[in-house]
């Protein structure tokens, strides 16, 4: 291990200080090794959506089966937070329905504008490392806007022909 923990990388300090030690290293890991962040050559459900405030640039993309979400992957770039959101999210709805994908996006909505009651709910999981971002209003369109492009998705329906039938 040659890293220095003394000397924050840029990717560190994008995070607000205050943040539990042990949230900033979840949010951290989703940032430096995300996971499904790829391409989906099958993707029934595609969005690209940016928070111009921050930079963030997010694509989300879906294959959805039998009202299944099959898969979930994302493209993009942007800030710790933004990008370990969107990580975190692909794991959190796969296997879900669309509704069920819907309801979690709710609820962690609610916890990022401060509704404490959801720490405790299994159904975010790592997600609430992010609980802490609610006092930071700026941040929170940085760790919404994975969840938009799902509620956008939901909303919109298939955005392009899925294989030939
Ligand atoms: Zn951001």
């Amino acid at each position: 291990m040659t890293d220095s923990p003394k000397k924050p990388r840029t990717a560190d300090r994008e995070i607000p200080a205050s943040l539990d030690s042990l949230y900033q290293e979840v949010i951290l890991d989703h940032y430096r090794r995300p996971q499904n962040k790829s391409a989906l050559d099958d993707a029934t459900h595609t969005i690209t959506m940016s928070n111009p405030l921050c930079g963030d640039v997010i694509e989300l993309l879906l294959r959805v089966e039998d009202s299944k979400i099959a898969e979930a992957c994302f493209l993009g770039r942007g800030c710790s937070i933004s990008q370990a959101s969107v990580s975190m999210l692909t794991n959190r709805i796969a296997g879900k329905t669309l509704e069920e994908a819907t309801e979690i996006s709710a609820k962690f909505t609610q916890l990022l504008h401060g509704d404490d009651t959801l720490l405790t709910d299994p159904a975010l999981g790592d997600l609430r490392a992010l609980a802490g971002v609610s006092k930071f209003p700026v941040r929170i369109k940085c760790a919404l806007l994975g969840w938009n492009c799902l509620e956008e998705l939901v909303e919109t329906g298939p955005t392009s022909v899925g294989p030939a039938e």
